[in-house]
C-alpha cells in the first residue's frame, strides 16, 4: 500500500487560521503584528520566497512589509537597516532574506538583529535557548515545522530512532536539537547523518523517522528506507525536465516514486514541508508581537 501522504499544504493552513485568530485579538489590543523583510540583490528564488512571505503575512491580518536593497549594498548600509527595523516599536519580527551578495558577512548581521525580533531563529542568543531547552527563543522555521507536521499527523516521536541527514545551522542542527528535547514533538533518539558519514543506507534503513536535509535531488531512494517508516522531505530542488514549459520541476531529496511504496507517511514536494515553514514564520511574528504586549503590562 502506498504511503499516506502528509499535506503540509492544508496543516500550514490550519496554523495560518489559528495565526490569523492571535492576530486578531492582538489587533483588538491595539497591536498590529509587523514582519519586515529585507531582501538584497535581485536574486529570482529569494524574490519568489519573500514575496510569498509578504502575502501570506497579510493574508494573516499582519503588516507585512518588504524593504529591497540593491545587489551593491554594502555591509554598513545594511547594518543601519536592521538597527532601524531593531529600534522601531511597530517592527516585531524581522528577517534577512539569504542569501547575501558576498560582500556581506551573514553572520554579522544575524548577530546585529535583536533576538527578540529575530523571527528566523537564527541569532546565536537564540540558538543557544533552542540547545538548552528554554522556551522563550525563537527557532528556525523549517525544523519547527517538521516537527509541526509530525504532530498533525500523529506520529510518535517520543523513543523513536530519528535519521536526520544534513547538519547545517538552519535546517539539520535545529531539527536534531528539536528532536532530542524532554517534551512532546522530541524524546526521540537521533542519528545525525553529513557528507563525511560512512555508510549512510545503515544508519538511514534503522530510521524510524527518516528526515532528509541535504540539498541533492532525489538521492534518498526507496531501498534506503526502512519498511513503514515516516519520511520527511524538507529537500527544494531543480531538475532538468523536459516535458514542463520551464523545462524544470521541482523535487526533493527524496525520490518520491521508490519512497512511497516503502514509507507509512510521507512529504510530498511541493505541499509538504514547504508552506510550513512560512505558516510557523508567522507563528513567530504573532509571538514576538505577544511578548511585546504582555512586556507593556
Ligand atoms: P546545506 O546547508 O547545503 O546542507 C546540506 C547538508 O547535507 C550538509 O550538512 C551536507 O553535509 C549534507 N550532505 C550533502 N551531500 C550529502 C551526501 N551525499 N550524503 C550525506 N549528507 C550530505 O543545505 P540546507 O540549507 O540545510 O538545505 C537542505 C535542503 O533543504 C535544500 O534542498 C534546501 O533547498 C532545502 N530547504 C528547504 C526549506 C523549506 O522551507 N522547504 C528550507 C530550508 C532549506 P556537510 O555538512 O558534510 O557538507
Amino acid at each position: 500500500m502506498p504511503a499516506e501522504l502528509i499535506d503540509g499544504k492544508a496543516m500550514a493552513a490550519a496554523v495560518r487560521d489559528e495565526v490569523a485568530a492571535e492576530v486578531a485579538d492582538l489587533v483588538a489590543h491595539g497591536v498590529i503584528p509587523g514582519l519586515t523583510v529585507v531582501l538584497v540583490g535581485d536574486d529570482a528564488a529569494s524574490a519568489t520566497y519573500v514575496g510569498a512571505k509578504e502575502k501570506a503575512s497579510r493574508a494573516a491580518g499582519m503588516a507585512g512589509e518588504t524593504i529591497r536593497l540593491p545587489g551593491s549594498t554594502t555591509q554598513a548600509d545594511l547594518l543601519a537597516v536592521v538597527e532601524g527595523l531593531n529600534a522601531d516599536p511597530a517592527v516585531h519580527g524581522i528577517l534577512v532574506q539569504m542569501p547575501l551578495p558576498k560582500q556581506i558577512d551573514p553572520d554579522t548581521v544575524i548577530r546585529h538583529i535583536r533576538p527578540d525580533k529575530d523571527v528566523d531563529g537564527f541569532h546565536p542568543v537564540n540558538v543557544g535557548k533552542l540547545l538548552i531547552g528554554h522556551t522563550d527563543g525563537f527557532v528556525s522555521c523549517t525544523p519547527a515545522g517538521v516537527i509541526e507536521l509530525l504532530l498533525r499527523s500523529g506520529v510518535e516521536t517520543r523513543g523513536a530512532e530519528v535519521v536526520v541527514v544534513g547538519r547545517s545551522n538552519i535546517v539539520g542542527k535545529p531539527m536534531a536539537a528539536l528532536l532530542m528535547q524532554a517534551r512532546v514533538g522530541g524524546d526521540a533518539t537521533v542519528t545525525v547523518c553529513h557528507s563525511r558519514t560512512r555508510n549512510l543506507v545503515a544508519h538511514t534503513r534503522r530510521a524510524d523517522i527518516l528526515i532528509a536535509a541535504i540539498g541533492q535531488a532525489e538521492m534518498i531512494t526507496g531501498d534506503m528506507i526502512k519498511p513503514g517508516a515516516v519520511v520527511i522531505d524538507v529537500g527544494m530542488n531543480t531538475k532538468p525536465d523536459p516535458t514542463t514549459a520551464k523545462g524544470t520541476r521541482l523535487c526533493g531529496d527524496v525520490h518520491f516514486a521508490s519512497a512511497v511504496d516503502v514509507a507509512s507517511k510521507i512529504t510530498p514536494v511541493p505541499g509538504g514541508v514547504g508552506p510550513m515553514t512560512i505558516a510557523l514564520l508567522l507563528r513567530n511574528t504573532v509571538r514576538a508581537a505577544r511578548r511585546t504586549l504582555e512586556a507593556a503590562r
